[in-house]
Order: C-alpha cells, then structure tokens, then sequence
C-alpha cells in the first residue's frame, strides 16, 4: 500500500439539493474512521448553492469543499448569473474546478481560463486545473501538442505552485466508461510533469490527477500507476457507496 498522499475529489458537476449532504457526511464518516490508515485527501466540488449549507452541515477537517467555476472578474461586476472567485470563497470555498471540459465545449478559451486562475489565486483557492485532448485530437495525433498548448497558455511560473492541481481528463473518457490504457497513461502523465518542470523552472512538484470514468472497478487498475497523485471522479461521486468503494479499492 502506498504512503503518499492520494487526493479523492468528487465533482457533482449539476447534480444535488440540500439533502445531498448526507451522501458527503457518509464518506466523511468513513473518511474519519480510516484517517490513520489511509493517507487520502477528500474533496467535493459541488454546485455553488450548496457551499455555504454544506460547509455548516459537515464541518470537518476530512472533507474539503469547492466550487466548479468562476467568472474571471474579480469582486462584483454586471454579470448576470455568474459567481466571482471571492464570493465562492465567501460561501466557503476552498478549492476550485477551472478549465473543466464541459466549459472549454461551452467556449471558454485558455486566455479566460488564465484570468479565472489569476482572481482564484488572489483569493487562496486551491485550483485544480483541467486538461485533456478530445477524441479528434487523440485519433490524429495531437494529445502532446494539446497538453502542451493547454499548460503553456495558461500556467506561468510566477503563480503559486502550492495551490495550483492539475487534473489530466482525456475528454472522451469522461462519462464514457473508457478509460486509457496504463502504458499511454504513463506516458502522457510524465509528459505533463516534463511540461510543467519547464514553466516551473524545475523547482516544482504539482500534484497531477487522472480523470475520466474512474470507477470502484477499474480504479484498481490506476491504484498500480504510480506518477498519479489522485483522481477527480464525476458520476461516481454521485454515489457515496461508489465514492468509498472506490477508496477501499485503491487501497487494497
Ligand atoms: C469529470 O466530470 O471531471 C469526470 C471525470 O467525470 P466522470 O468521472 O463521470 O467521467
């Protein structure tokens, strides 16, 4: 069983009401019970409306929350619907999703997502930022060039390595039930840290997470891959069954 600390995030992505909250206080219950056994960090990304009554509801030190997106303007501002990075804090945020496929499908380029990291870093978010070819770029070749494009544009040295998480989810496995095989995995995984060593200037160590339909069945498969740090799991964070399931699995 590995040592290392291995990161759990959940993203609900548009999924919860107030109730929701018993799923998150089930794992934080199990979360509890294992502390000294499993070196894990648990967090949730959950719909913005359900921050501020989950943090009261659970309050622990084993589950930490976030939100999925933010407007790129800091503070307030004539933005219909949107939340500013300091109002997610507000509501009691800790970490943020940026860069999420789901958006850059939505429009949101490299250069917003770039501003989105820059308010959420002036606030202390912790940001777990996404990458991740699609199908089209996998089948003609161009993951690396995507990767590379993904992380250049928008990570620069000068941003606090402390706060920023890369998460690597090929777009077409998320959702999908297809999952990269391990050897292409590794590659891409050390591909990314080589990337990052570069715009980091080797003085930094982020933590890389894998997504993309991981499951309580094949995250055994991934427990074997060493280079990630952790996961960020949609679907199956839905479920707190599947949740530590999946937990129980990697560590096993
Ligand atoms: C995601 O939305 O970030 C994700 C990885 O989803 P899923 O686990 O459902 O593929």
């Amino acid at each position: 069983m590995t040592n290392k600390l291995i990161y759990f995030v959940g993203n609900w992505k548009m999924f919860g009401d107030f109730s929701s909250y018993k799923i998150i206080n089930r794992i934080n219950k199990f979360s509890v019970k294992t502390k000294k056994r499993l070196n894990k960090k648990i967090i949730f990304c959950i719909p913005s409306t359900l921050i501020h009554f989950f943090n009261k509801k659970i309050n622990s030190k084993y589950i930490s929350l976030g939100a999925q997106n933010c407007h790129q303007q800091e503070g307030y501002g004539a933005f219909t619907g949107s939340l500013s990075a300091s109002m997610l804090k507000k509501a009691g945020s800790k970490y943020i999703i940026l860069g999420h496929s789901e958006n850059r499908l939505e429009g949101e380029t490299d250069t917003i997502i770039k501003k989105k990291i820059i308010s959420a870093l002036k606030q202390k978010l912790n940001i777990i930022y996404c990458i991740g070819e699609t199908l089209k770029e996998k089948k003609s070749k161009k993951t690396f060039k995507v990767l590379k494009k993904q992380i250049r544009k928008v990570l620069e040295k000068k941003f606090d390595d402390s706060k920023i998480i890369l998460a690597y989810e090929p777009v077409w496995s998320i959702g999908t039930n297809k999952i990269l095989n391990s050897k292409d995995l590794k590659n891409t995984i050390n591909f990314i840290k080589k990337e990052l060593n570069i715009v980091f200037k080797n003085k930094k160590n982020l933590k890389i997470l894998y997504g993309g339909s991981v499951n309580e069945k094949n995250i055994t498969l991934f427990s074997k891959i060493h280079e990630i740090d952790g996961f960020l799991i949609g679907g199956a964070s839905q479920s707190s069954k599947k949740f530590i399931d999946i937990i129980k699995n990697y560590y096993k």
